[in-house]
């Protein structure tokens, strides 16, 4: 059957409700933007938007025909039935690819994929909150930036930054670059995922060899001229062969994906065919192999700090693979959450997005024109709104990215609803956010690595962010945790909300934006943070500080 991947326009409803129309469109985004549609993948390697096409199928219908007080159950992608509750209550509810402790481990995890018990959610492709690409630009700009406050001034002009990876999340990391001023080379062992990048216009060149990558690096670096450049080879080949000629780029990082190393990395030495091919052939030797090229990859990313590059995780486990491949000091090389974004996470501020549900680019235009003038004494926002529309392309539905944070947020979505209501908008819009938000993710090897107070792996946080949610009157909300190479590393929540104008819109977009960063501040506060007690005592957050370290306790 052909199936047409393409957005939604306009206001007619084909659903009983904006809630569930919303989120339709957002499904059928998820698809648009998707790195292998046909397969129901949007990204990371595996992250799929439903189970299988007789699930999406389903889904799809039944948004189509529930009403308000009727709420969705979806299990791994699948949906499972509809439950009667009440008209405030969420319209979809998911749980996707949590397996129980000492089960959650990555071969039990492609056992059940392969029985059709499971599939991975990524974090924000099971509950279609994926924007493509732009989803972390923010997040990569602001550690570019960090980087260059920190060592090199204002921003990263005549500096060369390596990286890898130029698929759903990585296809970010050239534009990131671009926009902190850089030159940035990225290494992308497929040559479609290249095309895609400059086809969108988030990368600007491909090389056809090393010598040209380098020499127009060189170039762009000399000439302070900001540049991308693809370069089709595998990264663990192309990093020790820069490492061999003397070459220390300023800054180092990797997005492959790494966490897989079946479905994801594409070890050296094997073209991308074969690596299909033993996917299903030969798992275990595939494994192996990916082992074996992570260890040379991290081997190649340790000599360039160790000769004094910046170099960072970005979040794909490629130190935890390197280790288990017995490279000992594979984390000396620190992960970014720690090294440069944790401040703002103890304030509850990370990476909010909202989606024009009509289609129309000039919602967004006009969001983005409110949020200048509203927020113009906050120079990190208005510095990156100006950024965005001037360089972020539209893909898929028109949509946003800002590291907002508590207040703002409810700020902002009541605003939203307003020009809804008011008609200053084409149509209503969605609110969502990366689960790699600060109430809302465990995981140890990337957000909640070193945690203060050595909390790092406790999921309680992400679960009572989900319960929180579903209480404060969300339209969507999901818990996520691992699959694939992620499996037993992580639980996360997600969470939607659709502003179509509506009284019952201002209450529960007021209530869940106000409530999902509460839990932010208060888990940040809870390890000891004290950016969350200075936003705790500024915003009259009703967080308990109880002191519980005498283990006296008051008793049963
Ligand atoms: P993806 O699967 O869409 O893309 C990965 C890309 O890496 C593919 O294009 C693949 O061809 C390429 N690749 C694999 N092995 C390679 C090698 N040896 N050399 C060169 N290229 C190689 O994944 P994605 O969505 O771009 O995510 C990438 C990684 O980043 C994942 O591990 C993901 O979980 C992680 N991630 C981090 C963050 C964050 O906040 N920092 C956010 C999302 C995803």
């Amino acid at each position: 059957m052909h199936r047409d991947f393409t957005v939604t326009s306009g206001t007619t409803l084909r659903c009983k409700g904006w809630r569930q129309e919303g989120l339709l469109r957002l499904l059928e985004n998820v698809l648009a933007v998707g790195e292998d549609p046909d397969n129901l993948i949007v990204y990371a390697a595996l992250g799929r938007a439903a189970r299988d096409w007789p699930s999406h199928d389903r889904i799809v219908e039944t948004l189509k025909t529930i009403e308000d007080g009727e709420t969705l159950i979806v299990q791994s992608g699948k949906p499972i039935g509809v439950v009667r509750t009440h008209p405030k209550a969420p319209v979809v509810l998911m749980a996707n690819c949590n397996m129980v402790g000492q089960w959650a481990k990555a071969e039990n995890f492609y056992r059940w994929q392969d029985d059709n018990l499971i599939c991975w959610g990524g974090l924000t492709a099971g509950d279609w909150q994926y924007i493509g690409s732009q989803g972390v630009i923010q997040g990569t700009y602001e550690i570019f930036m960090r980087i260059a406050e920190q060592n090199f001034g204002d921003n990263l002009a005549g500096r060369f930054v390596l990286t890898a990876g130029l698929g759903g999340m990585g296809g970010a990391q050239p534009l990131a670059g671009v926009m902190a001023r850089a030159a940035i080379l990225c290494v992308e062992i497929d040559p479609k995922r290249i095309e895609k990048r400059i086809e969108v216009g988030y990368l600007d060149k491909q090389a056809e060899t090393l010598d040209e990558a380098l020499a127009l690096i060189e170039e762009a670096r000399a000439n302070k001229e900001p540049l991308s450049v693809g370069l089709c080879a595998n990264a663990a080949d192309i990093f020790e062969q820069i490492r061999q000629r003397g070459i220390v780029p300023d800054i180092v990082t990797d997005q492959t994906s790494a966490h897989d190393l079946i479905y994801g990395y594409v070890p050296a030495d094997y073209d991308l065919e074969t690596v299909r091919r033993m996917r299903r052939e030969a798992p275990d030797e595939l494994m192996a192999a990916s082992t074996r090229s992570i260890v040379r990859h991290v081997g190649a990313m340790l000599a360039f700090q160790k000769a004094g590059a910046v170099v960072f995780d970005n979040g794909n486990l490629i130190r935890t693979q390197a280790k288990e491949g017995s490279v000992d000091n594979a984390f000396d090389i620190p992960i970014f959450t720690e090294a440069f974004l944790r401040p703002l996470f103890a304030r509850a501020i990370g990476p909010f997005r909202w989606i024009a549900l009509s289609n129309d680019p000039d919602d967004i235009r006009k969001i983005d024109d409110w949020l200048l003038d509203e927020f113009k004494d906050d120079a990190g926002v208005t510095r990156w709104i100006e950024l965005a529309r001037k360089h972020v392309p539209v893909e898929g539905m028109p949509a946003r990215i800002a590291w907002l944070g508590h207040g703002d947020r409810t700020k902002l979505g009541l605003a939203v609803n307003r020009m809804v209501r008011d008609g200053v908008l084409a149509g209503p819009v969605a609110f969502t956010r990366d689960h790699l938000d600060a109430g809302a993710m465990a995981h140890p090897n990337i957000m909640t690595e070193n945690m203060r107070d050595g909390s790092d792996a406790i999921a309680d946080w992400p679960l009572l962010n989900a319960l929180v949610n579903c209480a404060s009157q969300a339209d969507l909300v999901a818990i996520h945790s691992g699959g694939g190479g992620y499996s037993g590393y992580m639980t996360s929540s997600g969470v939607t909300l659709v502003a179509d104008g509506s009284a019952a819109a201002d209450e529960r977009l007021e209530m869940t934006l106000t409530n999902d960063t509460t839990t932010g501040v208060m888990r940040y506060a809870d390890a000891g943070y004290e950016e969350s007690f200075d936003e705790i005592a500024r915003k009259d957050i009703r967080h308990f500080r109880l002191d519980t370290t005498g283990k006296g306790g008051s008793g049963a």
